[in-house]
């Protein structure tokens, strides 16, 4: 994601209004790397926003998405997720609290496609998705189980 004045140029460069709720969706979301759902910021800023809606709150990071400021992760079972690093990388996700982390790994290396594929197909990005438990959900579980 740009830097916060930067956004707010794109914006009124497009006509669209920068709203302190607006204002406070870009800056929930910078360097934030949690990869919020919408509902997370909603909740996160109903309390100083008493009048923002969850509307606002798509309608905001949709029109992000389009400018490429943010990522959109359609992790099949989750809520979608925003992420405001655009830049290569993969994630790992916690089946248990469904926590995203980050990996900024090279992994085209080690990736192979089949070369019939290679044939056929060009293939212009791909993503590593680890999914697991992380320490907190583990030891959670292991207490259920005793
Ligand atoms: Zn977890
Ligand atoms: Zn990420």
């Amino acid at each position: 994601m740009e830097k916060i004045n930067k956004l707010i140029k794109s914006f009124r460069d497009k006509g669209l209004k920068i709203t302190p709720q607006r204002l406070a969706i870009f800056k929930i979301l910078e360097n934030n790397n949690s990869h919020p759902s919408a509902e997370q910021i909603y909740h996160n800023l109903k309390r100083g926003y008493p009048t923002i809606s969850l509307a606002t709150v798509y309608k905001t990071l949709e029109i992000l998405e389009e400018m490429g400021e943010v990522k959109l992760l359609k992790i099949n079972y989750d809520r979608k997720r925003y992420d405001p690093d655009c830049s290569p990388h993969h994630h790992l996700i916690c089946v248990g609290c469904r926590k995203i982390v980050d990996i900024f790994e090279d992994y085209s290396n080690a990736l192979k496609v089949p070369s019939q594929i290679k044939d056929e197909f060009t293939i212009t990005d791909f993503r590593v998705e680890f999914f697991g438990l992380c320490k907190k959900c583990k030891n959670k579980r292991k207490f259920k189980e005793k």
